[in-house]
């Protein structure tokens, strides 16, 4: 992946992406800093950087404003992809993927460029409901 993006694959940068990669939900700096323990922080979000740069990876904003990221599957860019909707939990703070559900079609007035889409619904995730006796 990193090479196709044209980018030198160096131990730092397979290690970051490849968390990214087997992750099912995006991940903030700190998730990834705490998992990759030998990485400083700097290191870490210097490959985001990169990684956000090439467009290999996305951000998304979670409900408390804190950048996380994931693998943008667009081709070249995240207005090309089929971004898919998210769910901020209020409760653990988790972000969940909901990769079959696709964020709705939005028609802008003419001359706007879109460059990325931040879809996400907030809200309380099952296992917290079900903690809570509510289901
Ligand atoms: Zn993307
Ligand atoms: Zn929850
Ligand atoms: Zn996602």
């Amino acid at each position: 992946m990193l090479e196709q993006a044209g980018i030198k694959p160096t131990p730092n940068r397979i290690l970051v992406l490849s968390d990214i990669v087997s992750s099912d939900r995006p991940l903030s700096l700190s998730d990834i800093e705490v998992k990759l323990e030998s990485l400083e922080k700097s290191s870490v979000f210097r490959v985001l950087t990169l990684l956000l740069d090439a467009g290999i990876i996305h951000a998304v904003e979670d409900g408390r404003g804190i950048v996380r990221y994931e693998i943008c599957r667009g081709e070249g860019s995240c207005a090309s992809e089929n971004l898919h909707v998210h769910f901020y939990c209020e409760s653990c703070n988790e972000v969940s993927c909901f990769e079959s559900i696709q964020t709705p079609v939005v028609n802008l007035p003419e001359g706007y460029a879109v460059h990325s889409i931040n879809y996400m619904i907030k809200g309380i995730c099952p296992a917290c409901r079900r903690k809570s006796g509510a289901i």
